[in-house]
């Protein structure tokens, strides 16, 4: 597997392995890495060093195993203090290395800010940033076409649907305008969210019916998908 880098606005790079991205936000003294991808890649260090020679950190949107594989290369890792029992399950080497942030943190890497919103929902402690001054969003897995995953362990309905109606909200304020999401197209827009708020509240009323994949979850139940417009979520 090799990491292919992908320019986009905004001194945004994205670090592609295909079915996932991450994303390296250069400012002017500092990058910062949001996610480390799905699969371990020995370039990874290698190709961040070509593309920056700033000191670099990583922070983490959440921790399903397609966005940590490279967390073990970088000395400092920031992630939400609701999200590190799950990642310590499956990486307890990275202890010493967290640091522990909250909804607010501000990430000022000299020339531009971001600030951490919590969005539990499709994990508890899933994390997006937010730029005001530029108008965008790295949404993580909270919001993407996906389909988004919502099986499976630390998934929760009511809340992502929270989380979903509160970022349409921001959006709505004029807190952003365009979304880098982790997966498929980047960046997309406001649409997405709307989209996605329809699928949930489909789901959990049932007036939505989702087409069979071939995916089981880990109680070997058929995971179904379930589409609106262009989004799409992956449910039981
Ligand atoms: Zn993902």
């Amino acid at each position: 597997m090799s990491t292919r880098i992908v320019k986009y606005d905004n001194d945004i790079l994205g670090l592609d392995q295909g079915m996932v991205r991450a994303f390296l936000i250069l400012g002017k003294e500092q990058a910062l890495l949001l996610d480390a991808g799905v699969e371990r890649d020995p370039g990874f260090p290698e190709l961040i060093r070509q593309a920056t020679d700033l000191p670099v950190s990583l922070c983490l949107s959440h921790s399903d195993m397609d966005h940590i594989a490279n967390a073990g290369d970088f000395d400092r890792i920031f992630i939400l203090s609701s999200e590190k029992k799950r990642l310590l399950a499956q990486k307890p080497e990275l202890s010493d290395r967290l640091i522990e942030i909250d909804e607010g943190y501000e990430f000022d890497l000299g020339g531009r800010k971001l600030s951490s919103i919590h969005c539990p929902g499709h994990t508890p402690g899933s994390l997006a940033l937010l730029e005001e001054e530029r108008s965008l969003l790295l949404s993580g897995d909270t919001v993407s076409y996906g389909p988004v995953y919502m099986f499976g362990k630390g998934r929760d309905d009511k809340a992502y649907l929270e989380t979903l109606v509160r970022l349409e909200e921001m959006y709505e304020s004029g807190a952003f305008q365009s979304i880098y999401p982790c997966h498929n197209s980047c960046p997309i827009d406001c649409q997405a969210i709307t989209e996605l708020i329809e699928c949930i509240k489909g789901i959990m009323d049932g007036s939505l019916s989702g087409v069979p994949t071939s995916m089981r979850d880990q109680e070997g139940r058929r995971v179904l998908e379930y589409h609106v417009g262009k989004s799409g979520i992956y449910h039981i």
